[in-house]
Order: structure tokens, then sequence, then C-alpha cells
């Protein structure tokens, strides 16, 4: 199983920290990790990825609020969802790459080489329509991409049998160069994708026959999603690595499925309740009686109550929807609503009439106090 990042922890700031907060300590911590400071130690690296990926998801509104809402520290782990093939884990809405201030960082520190950066492939985004009832329950969806794969003949290496070719001596397999460039303002030194060796890093002497010497290829590929229960629409699936093969040597970027729920005929979901707008004959309001409604785990009679007025909401524990981290789940909520007979025959309207003689204003508290306000 994945295990789940403590973004909160990595970057040492209390959970409800603010924006400021957060950008304080990402910039302290990345000055700290910056590779280029580190060159001794090993771990460095890694750290400042890690620090990179938790300030790129605190400091977005937006993901933040999805990551606190599945849960991490508290145990959630979404990675239970993807069995099988997939090695990934799934995160909500959370995408690669590293944020604007680290751009400010890499200009501050006069560029990062390229040698300490990994290359990531670019993420598949796609969308799929579930039913309302699926999106409740989970489902699992099997959809056909069309992806950059990288090449197991030569093991992305775009040669012959993967070993026959030589490292660019031009950018030391980087792929990247740096030059002089004069301008107006004075010489500035530039960095740019290697000419030499075309930014791959490597001179091939053979190219591999099933890539063409690209190191990739384009396949096509039928993914199985697995969908939790209880997720809502809008939300995103992440399976990590199941995207693009990057061009040179690195990892896949992500697969993010983003998640279409269709309506149900009656029922509105908000959150993990559901709402019903239940309109009944004003007989049955002020009468009472039993009604059937739709739960999503078949029917449910519904009592209602004499004299139960317009408005009036039910709430029905546990009908409701699943929450996706745990067995726990929302409420029915059901608003009644007086409906009146859009005509009358004879009979109705002679009774109604022996009715309206019978009754009082005093019998109707609101029209009771309207009338009282407005004499
Ligand atoms: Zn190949
Ligand atoms: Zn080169």
């Amino acid at each position: 199983m994945a295990e789940k990042k403590d973004y909160y922890k990595i970057l040492g700031v209390d959970k409800n920290a603010n924006a400021d907060e957060i950008k304080s300590a990402y910039r302290r911590l990345a000055k700290k990790y910056h590779p280029d400071l580190n060159k001794d130690n090993p771990n460095a690296a890694n750290k400042f990825k890690e620090i990179n990926e938790a300030y790129e998801v605190l400091s977005d509104d937006k993901k933040r609020q999805n990551y606190d809402q599945f849960g991490s520290a508290d145990g959630a782990n979404f990675s239970d969802f993807f069995g099988g093939g997939n090695s990934g884990g799934f995160n909500a809405n959370f995408s690669g790459g590293f944020s604007d201030i680290f751009s400010d960082l890499f200009s501050a520190f006069g560029g990062t080489s390229a040698k300490n950066q990994t290359e990531r492939g670019e993420d598949i985004n796609v969308e799929i329509s579930i039913s309302f009832e699926d999106a409740a329950f989970g489902t699992t969806k099997t959809i056909s991409i069309n992806k950059f794969e990288s090449c197991s003949s030569c093991k992305g290496t775009g040669a012959a049998k993967g070993t026959e070719y030589t490292t660019c001596s031009e950018c030391n397999g980087t792929g990247r160069t740096r030059f002089v460039q004069n301008t107006i303002f004075g010489t500035s030194i530039r960095e740019g994708a290697c000419k030499t060796c075309n930014a791959t890093g490597r001179i091939i002497k053979e190219k591999c026959h099933d890539c063409s010497g690209k190191g990739y290829k384009k396949i096509n590929k039928n993914v199985s999603i697995k969908v939790p229960a209880g997720i809502d629409d809008g939300q995103t699936l992440r399976l990590r690595g199941e995207g693009n093969a990057p061009v040179r040597k690195g990892i896949s970027g992500d697969l993010n499925v983003r998640i279409k729920v269709l309506p149900h005929k009656v029922l509105v979901r908000k959150g993990y309740d559901l709402y019903l707008d239940l309109s009944l004959p004003f007989t049955t309001c002020l009468l009472g009686g039993k009604v059937s409604i739709p739960t999503l785990k078949g029917k449910y009679e519904l009592n209602i109550k004499e004299l139960t007025q317009t408005g009036t909401v039910m709430r029905i524990k546990g009908k409701g929807i699943k929450h996706l981290d745990r067995e726990v789940y929302g409420d029915l909520l059901v608003t009644v609503k007086s409906e009146a007979p859009k005509t009358l025959d004879k009979k109705i309207k002679s009774l109604l009439k022996d009715i309206e003689l019978l009754s009082n204003d005093s019998d109707y508290t609101k029209y009771k106090s309207f009338l009282d306000k407005t004499k």
C-alpha cells in the first residue's frame, strides 16, 4: 500500500496554517534542501521534491481543500481502490510539476543543472460519466487511452539493443547546454536544449528498430478505473504513472480521471446528504398518512403526521451517500410541500364550502397574524 504523505508535517506547519505561513515555511525549507546547495547530501533532492509536492498542494486552495477532505494523516488510504496492475495511489485533483515559487528560486540559484531534475512525462486527462447510483456505491470502469509508453526493446534509450549509444559530450548527457548571449544590456548566460543530441543526452550509433530511435512508442491501452463509493461530481481520480512516458529518461506522468456524475430523477445530492422535494395532496398533509419514497436502497415508508405544514423538513438518518473514506452515511432530507388541486368537481367544492363555513380565522396562525397586523 502506498503510504500517504502528510504535507503539513513535511512543511512543518499547523493544519490551520494560513497562506503566508505556508509560503514562508516553504521558502525556508526549499532553500535549506535545494540540491545545488546540498551536493554532499544524497537525501536532499528527495526532501526538496517532497517539499515542493507539499507546497504545490497546500498553496492551492482547491487542492488543499481536496487534500483535507480526502484525508491523509487520519488514515484514509485510497491506494486500496486500485488493485491489480496499478501501482499508483489515488489523490484528489493533484497535478504534478513545480510551483511558481520554484521558478523564483530557480533563478535565484542561477539555474539548476538538468542532472538534478527528474523528467516527468505528460499527464493524460480524461473525463468519464457515471450514474448517480454508481457514484454512491462505487464501480469499475474500463477506458481506452492512447499514450506514449517507454519502448521495451531498447529500455527507452532509443538505441538498438538498448546499449549502443554514447553520452553526448556537448551536454554531458543532460540534454541541456548553456550558451552566451549578447544583448544590448551586456552578455547573459542562457540555458537551452542541446542541439548536438536533440536534448536526449545520447548519441545513438544505431537506432532501435521498434521505436525508430525515439525511446517511446504510442500505444492504445485499456485501463481499469476503480471508482470509490461516495465520489462526487467534478472530483478527479489520479492514477500515478499511467500517463505518458517522458521523452528522455525519467518517470511517466499520471492519468487524471475527472468524474462526471449524471443526475438522479428525483434525488439531489449536496455533500453526502440527499434531498427530496415531496409534493403531497393537501388532504394528506392535513390528515396524515403513509407515503412510499425512493432511496438509493429501495423504497422507504415515510410517515406523514396529521397537520404537517408545507415546508416541513423530515430527516431520515443514514439514507444518504457513503463517505469516501469511511463507513459513515449521510442523511436523506425530505421537504414536504402541500399541493392544492388544479380542478374541483361539484361534490368536492360543496364539501370545501362546508369546511370554510366551519373554520375560524384563528385556526390559521400565520393568516391570523397577517390580519392582525394589517387591521
Ligand atoms: Zn526502442
Ligand atoms: Zn547533448
